[in-house]
């Protein structure tokens, strides 16, 4: 199969979890870790009010656990269904994950593009690959049943707006 090709596979997993979460009633992130066509771990964002359990956190703390169990080589990508945020972006600079695919860019939080010049030796030398938009039309559809669903007063009062905008295909 073609990198391609199984980018999108994982990407459906990923979806599959943030559909997961949107039936709990919770913002629709799901994230998979695989190494080739192996998924290694699934997880979704799973609370509404804790800053913590993102999906991308909840899926290392499932699959990092115990020893080192992985390095650079393995070659490692996280599929996630939203540009990452500074916590997510920031534990996977840390992890020995070396490609990350997003479906949709987060113009309110998402840190996929931060300029790492000014960072530390450590995180100037462990280049990650990106790739955004797999399925990008996908993810947003469930962005946009979130908003159109939840009772949370952030979203309904219009929180994270240029996140809303990008959902509902407005500009900036
Ligand atoms: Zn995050």
């Amino acid at each position: 199969m073609d990198r391609l090709a199984n980018d999108e596979l994982m990407m459906a997993e990923a979806l599959a979890e943030a559909a997961g979460a949107l039936e709990a009633g919770v913002f629709p992130v799901g994230a998979v870790l695989a190494q080739g066509t192996q998924v290694l771990g699934r997880a979704r964002k799973t609370m509404a009010s804790n800053h913590l359990n993102h999906a991308e956190m909840n899926l290392f703390h499932q699959v990092f656990i115990g020893d080192y169990r992985f390095a650079r080589a393995d070659g490692l990508t996280l599929y996630t269904t939203l540009e990452p945020c500074v916590m997510c972006f920031g534990t996977l600079l840390h992890l020995p994950i070396t490609r990350l695919v997003f479906a949709m860019e987060d113009a309110y939080g998402g840190c996929a593009s931060v300029i790492l010049t000014g960072a530390p030796p450590r995180h100037q030398h462990r280049p990650v690959e990106i790739a955004a938009g797999v399925r990008r039309s996908e993810a947003r559809a469930l962005f946009a049943a979130f908003l159109d669903t939840t009772s949370e007063s952030f979203w309904r009062e219009g929180g994270a707006s240029p996140f809303q905008a990008t959902v509902r295909g407005e500009p900036g």
